[in-house]
């Protein structure tokens, strides 16, 4: 079809499938329905033959498209090297371009929160505050008394009750621009605060700046930080994703930093890919492959630096703990070791196995809004594995698997709290001095 970037993007990256199925019992939504046009050998065969020009980006391959997590467990699974995460970006942003889902209440979502909200981080803050005095002042309560929220679209009507908890002060409140170790600083790292993670949880923030600091890290985190542009290009607004990025490297200069460290496994995930993002841009190309050389998850970093082990624990008695990987974090960034090797350094803490520790939870972005009833069978599926571990903790290291299982557990009324393995870590630290 004419204008789709898929007929335009290096056709070696689709010629890379050898059909070999490998990756068909990894991917959940093959899972579900064994169809072949569900698998991501079927989509990339769909990608292919758009890219031949036999097929259009049609409604239908958009609804493909759509159904499809964006997990990644695929690549991981691949033993051709497939770089799904391209074609699913390059497809994701044809249908976009070419407009194949229609839907006037779409666009103007997708305009208000992707082209608006995300690009001004002062005013997601904003929206932010009004939303949470919102949920405090009552009148969210009085709202889903009166039933108004009967008149919703029906999309928003199902996701309504999971509208996440606005924290009441943000990242900014909480962390200063400038924080140093005591003693002399042996690193330099930028923090990224997010947006979800400074909305919902700046505390995780705050705890990621102390586990920094106590490991000798001089901290620089900016009041105001842009979006990082994962959610643009997960969602096929790669323009929007390049001024982001843009943005990024002019705040947080590459060469200044020892690492420019995440806590929130679908931003890091993004946020290694800026070359390929900005190759075509020769004033940010090279500092943009430096960019994704520099960028780390806070536990990978904290383990490369050798991270201090606490002294002591960060539970009052011991417990058990089981670990959930975040999908971009296993799958997009290779990340899986390093968070256990971080909760086994603390004390009185046993490390639970979670079987299918790495299939993806149904968050998946804006999947819940999108295919509420698969995200639904995921995130039921997720809850079972996890009760069954019998642990009273699940860690895991991304904002939007942290609501939809804290979300299942609430459902199944089972007490097990949820939290950042850094967290525990800081708890940790913090309770060396209390116990002292
Ligand atoms: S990204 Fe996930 S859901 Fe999509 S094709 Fe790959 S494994 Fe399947
Ligand atoms: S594992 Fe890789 S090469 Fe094999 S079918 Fe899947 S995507 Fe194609």
């Amino acid at each position: 079809m004419a204008g789709a970037t898929l007929r335009t993007i290096d056709y070696s990256v689709l010629q890379q499938c050898m059909h070999c199925g490998m990756c068909l019992p990894t991917c959940p939504t093959y899972d579900q329905t064994k169809q072949e046009r569900n698998s991501p050998r079927g989509r990339i065969a769909l990608m292919r033959a758009v890219a031949d020009g036999v097929l259009e980006v049609s409604q239908e391959f958009a609804e493909e498209m759509s159904y499809c997590l964006g997990c990644l467990a695929c690549q991981t699974a691949c033993p051709a090297g497939v770089n799904y995460t391209e074609l699913f970006e390059t497809a994701r942003s044809d249908i976009e371009r070419q407009d194949a889902h229609h839907g006037v209440a779409r666009k103007f979502w997708r305009g208000l929160t992707l082209g608006f909200l995300f690009m001004h981080p002062t005013a997601l803050r904003l929206a932010g505050k009004a939303l949470g005095l919102y949920q405090r002042s009552g009148l969210e309560a009085f709202v889903r008394r009166t039933g108004i929220v009967r008149l919703l679209p029906p999309a928003l009507r199902r996701v309504e009750p999971q509208t996440p908890r606005i924290a009441k002060r943000f990242s900014n409140a909480l962390i200063a621009p400038h924080e140093a170790p005591v003693g002399q600083a042996r690193h330099r790292v930028a923090l990224l605060t997010g947006c979800v993670q400074d909305l919902v949880f700046p505390s995780v923030n705050r705890d990621t700046a102390d586990v920094l600091l106590a490991n000798g890290c001089a901290v620089d985190t900016p009041a105001v930080q842009p979006c990082c542009g994962s959610l643009h290009a997960h969602n096929g607004d790669l323009t929007h994703a390049a001024v982001l990025a843009r943005r990024m490297i002019d705040l947080f200069p590459p060469d200044r930093y020892d690492a420019i460290v995440s806590n929130a496994g679908g931003c890091g995930s993004h946020l290694r890919r800026y070359g390929p993002l900005l190759q075509n841009d020769p004033t940010y190309r090279d500092r943009a492959a430096l960019w994704d050389r520099k960028v780390r998850d806070v536990q990978e970093w904290l383990i490369e630096i050798g991270c201090r082990p606490p002294r002591a624990s960060p539970f009052a008695e011991e417990t058990s703990v089981t670990y959930h990987e975040s999908c971009h974090l296993v799958h997009g960034q290779k990340v899986s070791r390093e968070p256990r090797a971080l909760l086994r350094l603390l004390p009185g803490l046993s490390l639970i196995e979670l079987p299918e520790s790495t299939w993806c939870c149904g968050s998946a972005g804006v999947y819940a809004l999108t295919q509420p009833e698969q995200a639904e069978r995921l995130l039921g599926r997720k809850t079972a594995n996890i009760v069954g571990t019998g642990a009273t903790c699940v860690a895991t290291a991304n904002p939007g698997c942290h609501l939809q299982i804290a979300r299942g557990l609430d459902a199944a009324a089972a007490p097990i709290s949820v939290v950042h393995p850094v967290s525990l870590l800081a708890r940790a630290y913090r309770r060396e001095h209390s116990t002292s």
